[in-house]
């Protein structure tokens, strides 16, 4: 038997005041833990216990283990990566969603779970201010989302034949050629390695001086490829790079597309909440001409991990990609009802909806703008400070949404080795800290460090002691 609701009670309020406990002081801890590699594992037991614990007694290791070994993504300081924040609406969204224990994966395996994904993926379209015609389905994350969207890409045309013979083996099946640009994500990469597309099938095309795809050479790229007899696919634009967030010119992509005939991915996994925000619309010119667009909630939207979107125009060909219904799986439903187990590889689908429809509702769309206008605002202020301070430190790239990247150069150095290895002295040093959390990429052969504003606790004080701290380790 379950341990019983009573002592449920008992621990949740318990864990409840924990939790509220923790939101409230998480700028106390390090956000960066002082621990080595195996240091957590050494001081756990090597097998399971054969007897029954206290969850009182389990519940302790959660400050005596847990804690000191976490990075703590929700405190203000967390300014690496893409920062992202579990609001409360969204962690008690993941209460409720452990508890009922729903399965997504036929409408009658829970009705709720199935339409309230629809509702919730179609009140983000609306958010974001798309047209109509979107098909909305939330995944774990942007990686597989981008995956099935390269899925139902390949799937375009059946006349391959891939869904039933599979590719190896064929002498009769064009290589099959994907682009995006050589800043795209790394999980287009690894789609195409995924779908037996190949790493070399995906054409990195050259980017203009603000790193953003250039079209021309994509057409080119594509006219090229045709030549030799392969078979352009579809093109990745990417709006919101991983390195600097630059967006890629969708209009005029999807022109070519259409010309092409080429399905096109639109990879908005950071960059994507901003369409929250109206004003920044203009930047996704052309969306509505994409066949499908990723956004993850988990990363902008204020939503605990994990939570990505994939929308998509064309719903019936990714649901050709995936489709296969064995009988113990055939409902009475028929047509009348939504099965989210065809457009993916999933069977089983946790209730992730839930917590995106409580974020939505307890911030409410202007809220939600509100707030990542303000990330921006802070991101602009940041890079303003390190343009005003010259003495060798230099905004690196354009800052289209709320991450920075910027560096610092002694004087006279010019040899990119050394500016490399003194600003990842200076990360080093402001990491340590253990007030904030920096990281770092490379704008072509550039070193640059990154300091990313996602989290609902960052404030212009978190960002001056970062800037503080940036520049005593600079001196
Ligand atoms: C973070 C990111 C991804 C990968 O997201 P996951 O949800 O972790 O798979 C993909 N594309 C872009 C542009 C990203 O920034």
């Amino acid at each position: 038997m379950d341990l019983s609701p009573d002592e449920y009670a008992r621990h949740a309020h318990r864990l409840s005041d924990w939790i509220a406990t923790y939101l409230r002081d998480v700028d106390q801890y390090d956000v960066l833990p002082s621990v080595k590699p195996g240091a957590i594992r050494a001081q756990l037991p090597k097998s399971p216990p054969a007897a029954a614990e206290s969850l009182d007694d389990i519940l302790a290791d959660l400050d005596r283990v847990i804690l000191p070994g976490a990075t703590h993504w929700n405190h203000p300081g967390f300014l690496a990566y893409f920062a992202n924040t579990a609001s409360v609406p969204g962690i008690l969204g993941e209460m409720v969603t452990a508890a009922l224990n729903l399965n997504a994966m036929l409408w009658r395996t829970s009705p709720v779970a199935t339409e309230l994904e629809q509702v919730t993926t179609d009140w983000l379209r609306q958010l974001f201010g798309m047209g109509d015609g979107w098909f909305g389905m939330i995944t774990d994350t942007a990686s597989i989302s981008t995956m099935y969207a390269l899925a139902a890409a390949r799937e375009r045309d059946p006349a391959l034949g891939i869904r039933q013979r599979g590719m190896a083996g064929r002498g009769d099946l064009p290589r099959l050629r994907i682009y995006c640009s050589e800043h795209a994500h790394s999980s287009v990469d690894k789609a195409a390695m995924t779908l037996g597309l190949g790493l070399e099938n995906v054409v990195h095309v050259a980017s203009d001086g603000d790193f953003r795809l250039n079209p021309d050479m994509l057409a080119r790229a594509i006219q090229a490829d045709r030549a030799l007899g392969y078979r352009p696919m579809a093109v990745v634009a990417t709006a919101g790079t991983t390195s600097m967030t630059s967006v890629d010119p969708i209009n005029d992509i999807a022109t070519i597309c259409q010309r092409e005939s080429l399905w096109l991915h639109v990879d908005g996994a950071y960059g994507g909440s901003a369409m929250a925000v109206p004003e920044m619309r203009a930047l996704f010119a052309g969306l509505d001409r994409a066949d499908s667009l990723v956004v993850n909630p988990h990363k902008w939207l204020f939503t605990p991990m994990d939570c990505s979107v994939l929308f998509t125009r064309q719903p019936k060909v990714l649901r050709r990609a995936f489709s296969l219904v064995p009988e113990y799986l055939v409902t009475p439903e028929g047509d009348d009802a939504l099965n989210y187990m065809d457009y993916g590889l999933q069977l089983g689908r946790r209730f992730r909806a839930l917590k995106l429809w409580m974020v939505i509702r307890a911030f409410g769309a202007d809220g939600i703008a509100e707030r990542i206008r303000h990330h921006c605002a802070l991101a602009r202020t940041f890079a303003d400070w390190v343009r005003a301070a010259g003495n060798g430190w230099s905004v690196a790239a354009p800052v289209p949404f709320s991450t920075v990247c910027f560096r610092h150069v002694p004087e006279g150095e010019t040899d990119e080795a050394e500016i490399a290895s003194h600003n990842a002295a200076i990360m080093a040093r402001v990491n340590a800290s253990g007030d904030v959390f920096i990281s770092h990429t490379k704008l072509g052969d550039q070193y640059v460090l990154r300091v990313a504003i996602g989290n609902l606790r960052t404030t212009a004080q978190t960002l001056e002691r970062a800037w503080t701290l940036l520049r005593a380790a600079a001196s």
